[in-house]
């Protein structure tokens, strides 16, 4: 008895102890009367489970330790798994806004802008007041203090005091139609927006006006004149065309890196003329139309400030002895008329200019913010890092602006006193803020110095 209790409270190893009591079991088995049968009977079921529980405790470490192991592996992919879902959901963030600026960017998937109008447009009719309707005539017009519908009403006026509604024989309600679809396909850039467009066509009148363009030009240069000036920047996406070609955008793709814009600012305006309800051109035959879309894809592509050099080159060149029944001459003339427009903001009163070099400053930000966020080049004249407003104004005033409009200005010495002067003198006004801008860089520059040197001391 002895002997099972200490086999029963030993506190030996099992390994051990089931040595020892193997080795007992067997004395026992020799040595033991056939009474005590029974009792080592007992003992040997209780080495059994000794046995057996002692390779179950091996099973069970070796179980433990391969699940832990598994476990490990699986915390391990797991954590791979959280990382590659990280790595997904940005990716399909991205997408998501990809398509969004997609659907954006592309005319066609806004069946809204394109619904047909049989009804007279809806927007409130604003009365031009004498006052307003002399004004209109002038650059020096507050381009600022307009609602839309003012701006539209205004447009419908121009093509009226033309005389281009009579003289081919225009509907006036397509007219107010034509003019309403232009202004819901422009977007809310902060530059490139109804008002810009307004802008340039108003200048375009001005010019027309100023230089007495009736007398020179037939009405059909007049109508393409103006009606480019209307359709040059529509569904304008606010990013320029050297972001189109670098971030190979879905324009770059299909005009193939040639002017993705200005070619999508034309296609856009030719699908407005495209639906019956809109089309100003309709009273006219097909060779008149034919003449009429090239004349207004020629000015619209012309618009391109890429091709700024060689369109100012060519008429350079025939400025002085410029032929106004030539033909190559007079379509020279046009492309330069609308680049002028286009880019006339600093002919305007500064008050009505500078708000707009803002507004180009903004989207020139908006554009090189999102470069640097893509990885894509940035031009410096786009950089918030790197441009103020007089040196952007100094350089453009100076290199394109005056050189462009004193070649203009040879042919239409007018334009001096009202074009011409409001340049230089905005160019001195930058020129005079910059040396402020540089005084007062150079006052902060030695206080840091000072700073600095004080402290070292
Ligand atoms: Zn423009």
């Amino acid at each position: 008895m002895k002997c099972f209790r200490r086999v029963q409270c030993c506190r030996y190893s099992t390994e051990r102890r089931v040595r020892v009591v193997f080795f007992l079991c067997v004395t026992q088995h020799h040595l033991f009367l056939p009474d005590k049968e029974e009792l080592f009977q007992n003992v040997l079921t209780q080495v059994a489970e000794q046995f057996s529980r002692a390779f179950k405790i091996n099973e069970l470490k070796t179980e433990v330790t391969n699940r832990l192991a598994m476990l490990e592996k699986r915390v391990e992919l797991e954590g791979m798994k959280v990382v590659e879902i990280e790595k997904c959901r940005s990716d399909i963030k991205k997408l998501r806004e990809e398509m969004a600026s997609r659907n954006n960017n592309h005319f066609l998937d806004d069946n809204k802008k394109l619904t047909p109008r049989r009804d007279v447009p809806s927007y409130p009719k604003y009365h031009l007041s004498q006052e307003t309707v002399e004004a209109l005539r002038q650059p020096t017009f507050d381009v600022w203090q307009w609602e839309p519908n003012e701006m539209l009403s205004c447009l419908e006026h121009m093509y009226h005091d033309l005389d281009l509604v009579k003289d081919f024989n225009m509907n006036p309600i397509t007219l107010k139609r034509w003019l309403l679809c232009i202004h819901d396909n422009y977007r809310m850039n902060p530059f490139h927006n109804f008002r810009h467009c307004f802008c340039v066509t108003q200048m375009m009148y001005s010019m027309i006006c100023l230089c007495s363009l009736q007398e020179t030009f037939t009405q059909v240069d007049i109508l393409i004149l103006m009606t480019a000036a209307v359709c040059h920047d529509l569904d304008h996406p606010g990013y320029n065309n050297m972001y189109q070609i670098n971030a190979r955008t879905e324009l770059a793709v299909r005009y193939n890196d040639i002017s993705p814009l200005e070619n999508h600012h034309c296609a856009v305006a030719f699908q407005i003329f495209s639906q019956p309800d809109c089309n100003i051109f309709s009273t006219f035959d097909p060779e008149a139309f034919k003449q009429i879309r090239q004349g207004i894809i020629t000015l619209i592509l012309a618009t391109d400030m890429a091709r700024h050099g060689e369109i100012l080159d060519s008429f350079k060149h025939k400025v002085d002895s410029f032929d106004f029944t030539d033909e190559e001459h007079v379509t020279c003339l046009k492309m330069v008329l609308i680049k002028c427009c286009d880019i006339s903001n600093e002919v305007r009163p500064m008050e009505v200019a500078e708000p707009w070099a803002d507004c180009l400053l903004e989207e020139y930000f908006m554009q090189s913010d999102r470069e640097k966020a893509e990885g894509l080049p940035v031009a410096p004249f786009m950089d918030r890092e790197k441009v103020t407003k007089p040196t952007a104004q100094i350089g453009f005033i100076k290199f394109v602006l005056i050189p462009m409009f004193e070649t203009v200005m040879k042919l239409f010495p007018q334009i001096e006193d009202v074009m011409v002067q409001p340049l230089r003198e905005s160019r001195d006004r930058y020129e005079e803020l910059k040396q402020i801008d540089d005084a007062m860089n150079e006052v902060q520059k030695k206080k840091s110095e000072n700073l600095t040197m004080g402290k070292k001391k």
